[in-house]
């Protein structure tokens, strides 16, 4: 090799990594407008793919002008989007999908395709992009599995304006989209007439998001909007008890087959409707009492409003949906085989699997002198919830025959009563247990999280994203709830 290539290539080297740490100026590149990528999501546990469903050009844009690329690491998927002409990354976010969860099912496990439709929002480019998916392999590295040049004059981009019947409540203002968090609370099987419980609902729940820590101090970043299309019917799909509801969103119980998963599959609706307000994270409100919800990274999150526990619902489940936190708890059922493979770390921020104790992901954060892993009280909490969880099944198994035979209100109402009694007494103690306990305030490396007994670790005792109840995030997920509103609304992320 000559000496002069090597120069050449060294100099275009060095150049390439000044121009990488370049920051991408949005008006060089963009217009504030929002360019929303439909596509279906296809496959099982071992193939997927995608296929393109239609491009929109809608209202302005929701996100940060300034970050635009995604330095969290989170999520199972990446979108990535590069000028086409110069190969530039110009705009790239994390996210986490219903398909990415079906994957992980007995289902998909027996090779049963399944397509989901999802959307990715943009901000709408003035030249041609490359649209890249990426999806995380077994070691959790992205690798790009689908990819599509984007012109944003083609005609075919569809241009019309939002639908009508939709009505919107502006409840908190705190400035430009572009520098704050807009948050879009949506309307879920609220007819016509349940427009003010709407109302209602939407100004309680905005009082006890911004009662709660670390909202309440960063109150000042966050638009909050009501999204409100009337459904047919009141409540929601639940198809154990025989129950179908006509909604504006097609909300179900029994997701992925799990009786208290909340979700809805009908993505084209809930982005048409939400398409009325700029915004950076959906929140689901389903006019329900049963206990239900469910939070997807960067896709929405659902609960039930008038379930007795719907703080906890809304705040535990917003946690997942906004900011990536994985779920702390481990004795409940869900719906996923191996959700988190053994031996490899997990990507969200509060739960780890300990493989190199010296270097835990929120060392910084650490009880100085605090055992790793930290010797908690385990068996005794396990006792006390493996007996609640199987009272648990047992009732609500109950509830759904009794149901499905057409029993009187009276009897179901019964039982419910006594359904959330148990409940509600059972956070009781498991309240008093960890009031106990000498670790109660510490930060270390507790096991049992992520759907795992054995081999995963939460960072505090208690926290938001483990038990039930009206209480705080653990220091590690509320920090990082914080670094996600900070990118969203600050300067630097
Ligand atoms: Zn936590």
């Amino acid at each position: 090799m000559s000496r002069v290539f090597v120069f050449i290539a060294e100099f275009l080297l060095i150049l390439g990594t000044v121009f990488a740490q370049q920051p991408v100026k949005f008006d060089d590149y963009f217009v504030d407008k929002t360019m929303r990528i439909d596509y279906f999501h296809i496959g099982d546990a071992k193939e997927e793919e995608v296929t393109l469903d239609q491009i929109y050009q809608q209202g302005i844009w929701a996100g940060s002008k300034r970050n635009l690329v995604d330095k969290f690491d989170n999520g199972r998927y990446y979108v990535k989007i590069y000028d086409a002409l110069s190969g530039k990354l110009l705009f790239s976010k994390g996210f986490d999908s219903y398909f990415a969860e079906y994957k992980t099912t007995a289902k998909a496990m027996k090779s049963i395709k399944r397509a989901y439709h999802e959307s990715v929002l943009i901000p709408y480019p003035k030249k041609k992009i490359r649209f890249r998916l990426e999806a995380r392999n077994r070691e959790n590295i992205l690798q790009p599995f689908f990819s599509h040049d984007i012109d944003p004059a083609a005609v075919g981009i569809i241009r019309e304006r939002v639908e009508e019947g939709v009505e919107v409540f502006e409840i908190i203002k705190s400035g430009k989209p572009h520098k704050k968090v807009d948050v879009a609370f949506i309307a879920e099987g609220y007819t016509r007439r349940e427009k003010k419980k709407f109302k209602g609902d939407l100004e309680r729940l905005t009082g006890i998001f911004l009662r709660q820590e670390p909202y309440r101090t960063l109150r000042a970043s966050f638009n909050i909007y009501g999204v409100f299309k009337p459904s047919g019917d009141s409540g929601c799909d639940e198809p154990r008890r025989g129950i179908f509801k006509n909604t504006a969103l097609s909300a179900t119980f029994n997701s992925l087959g799990s009786e208290r998963y909340l979700l809805t599959e009908d993505n084209k609706s809930l982005r048409d409707i939400a398409a009325h307000v700029p915004y950076d994270t959906l929140v689901i409100m389903v006019n329900h009492k049963r206990y239900g919800g469910g939070g997807i990274y960067n896709l929405y999150c659902t609960f039930t409003v008038d379930n007795q526990w719907f703080e906890y619902l809304f705040l535990h489940e917003f946690g997942h949906s906004f900011a990536g936190l994985a779920d702390e708890y481990y004795t409940s059922s869900v719906a996923y085989n191996e959700f988190y493979p053994r031996g490899i770390e997990p990507k969200e921020p509060n739960i780890t699997a300990l493989l190199d104790s010296k270097n835990l992901k929120w060392k910084d954060l650490l009880t100085p002198g605090v055992e790793i892993p930290t010797p908690w009280e385990k068996e005794g909490y396990e006792e006390m919830d493996y007996a609640y969880q199987k009272i648990r099944r047992e009732i609500n198994a109950k509830i759904a025959t009794m149901k499905k035979e057409g029993a009187a209100q009276a009897e179901v109402n019964k039982i419910e009563q006594e359904s959330d009694r148990l409940s509600r007494e059972h956070a009781k103690k498991v309240n008093s247990y960890f009031q106990k306990s000498k670790f109660k305030e510490k930060v270390g490396a507790f096991e049992g999280a992520g759907y795992s007994a054995q081999g995963l670790y939460r960072p505090m005792l208690d926290c938001l994203m483990f038990t039930r109840g009206k209480k705080p995030f653990c220091k590690v997920c509320e920090k990082a709830v914080v670094r996600v509103i900070k990118h969203y609304s600050k300067v630097d992320s």
